[in-house]
């Protein structure tokens, strides 16, 4: 099509010279006015420099051919003033953008405000619990964890309860279905407790032990104001030559000044627990009055928070069955476990167990 339009040129003269070129020039800026986006630049671009069928380098070897020797350096001289007013007419139709009409379509509004991005904080239940295993990390436990699945045999048997007590019944526990045909210890069902954690610590290693266990636990309990069938507890466990009821008192005390302030009292009171013996609850006196009598205290001055014991020698002779040092006769330790909802409900005033559960920001920001 472009060599249609390539005129024959007949004389050399400079005035049909500067004629010829000022057409050339001519097309080549109504071309480049016609522009509009990249591809069509292009071709442009293809149309009069292109190497094989350019524009330019047609009309040259066709008027070069023509000419007459005298002429054709005049006619070189205007081919190389040409050749950068075509570049220069490419630079601009490249460089003029979008339209007006494009800028417009993906306009945007600087001024609205971004989109906030939320950056991650502790959940109080979380905190609670790193906080509670950072007052044991601090006097030398380290972190023990295990599964939320588990036997039996973990959960009750090497606990010390017996077979008929009530924590087995389905009322109590969450157990896994499909599990009859197995033997009883080695039915599956959610930890009701962290404490298997202890015995596959203590089967894995022998004494000296001290382990701090945050984890989750379950039981079959309707949820109301304070209760869950998911909660959090932590336990801890120490065994070594020598451990005595003082001090597990002395370890217990510490941690409750550690965690509500040096003012707080710890007292303890006989309980029972399966594998413990003796066992015992503690109180701190009451973090909201300092002991007078409140209504969170009931008026007693006194609030019951974790329980506690010796562990049992009949603990003690379960982990032995894989790690004899375990001797009851030459070892002894403590247990103590709370519940971190509890806690946390204290330390930040939560009467509702469940607002830890509702996914409600609103409520969890006030923790970030
Ligand atoms: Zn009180």
């Amino acid at each position: 099509m472009m060599n249609e339009e390539i005129p024959n040129l007949t004389a050399f003269d400079e005035a049909a010279l500067d004629k010829a070129f000022a057409l050339l020039e001519r097309q080549a800026r109504e071309g480049a006015a016609a522009l509009s986006g990249a591809e069509a630049v292009e071709a442009f671009r293809l149309q009069w420099l292109g190497r094989k069928q350019g524009r330019l380098k047609e009309v040259s070897e066709r008027w070069m051919k023509a000419a007459p020797p005298e002429s054709r350096k005049a006619l070189g001289l205007r081919f190389n003033a040409l050749k950068p007013v075509v570049e220069a007419l490419l630079d601009a139709a490249l460089g003029s953008g979008p339209t007006d009409a494009a800028l417009a379509g993906e306009a945007l509004d600087i001024t609205l405000p971004g989109a906030r991005r939320l950056t991650g904080a502790e959940h109080p239940i979380t905190r609670t619990m790193n906080e509670i295993t950072g007052v044991f990390a601090a006097l030398g436990y380290s972190v023990g964890v295990g599964p939320e699945v588990e036997t039996d045999y973990y959960n009750f048997e090497c606990m010390n309860f017996p077979p008929d007590h009530p924590a087995r019944d389905t009322q109590d526990t969450l157990v896994i279905s499909g599990q009859e045909r197995r033997p009883r210890r080695d039915r599956l069902l959610l930890r009701t407790h962290t404490s298997p954690v202890q015995m596959r610590t203590m089967e894995a290693q022998p004494p000296p032990v001290r382990i701090v266990i945050p984890g989750k636990v379950h039981r079959n309990d309707a949820a109301d104001a304070t209760h869950s069938p998911i909660f959090h507890q932590v336990e801890g466990l120490c065994v070594d030559a020598n451990i005595t009821f003082s001090d597990l008192k002395g370890t217990l005390d510490h941690a409750m000044k550690a965690l509500f302030g040096s003012a707080v009292k710890t007292r303890f009171f006989p309980s029972f627990f399966p594998f413990t013996e003796p066992s015992a609850d503690v109180q701190i006196s009451c973090i909201f009055c300092g002991g007078k009598g409140c209504r969170k205290c009931k008026n007693s001055g006194w609030i019951e928070l974790l329980g506690c014991g010796m562990v049992d020698p009949v603990v003690f002779a379960f982990a032995a069955q894989k790690q004899p040092a375990y001797d009851p006769k030459k070892i002894s330790g403590f247990a103590f476990g709370m519940g971190a909802e509890r806690i946390a409900m204290m330390k930040y005033g939560v009467s509702e167990i469940g607002k830890f559960y509702d996914e409600d920001m609103r409520f969890l920001e006030q923790f970030a």
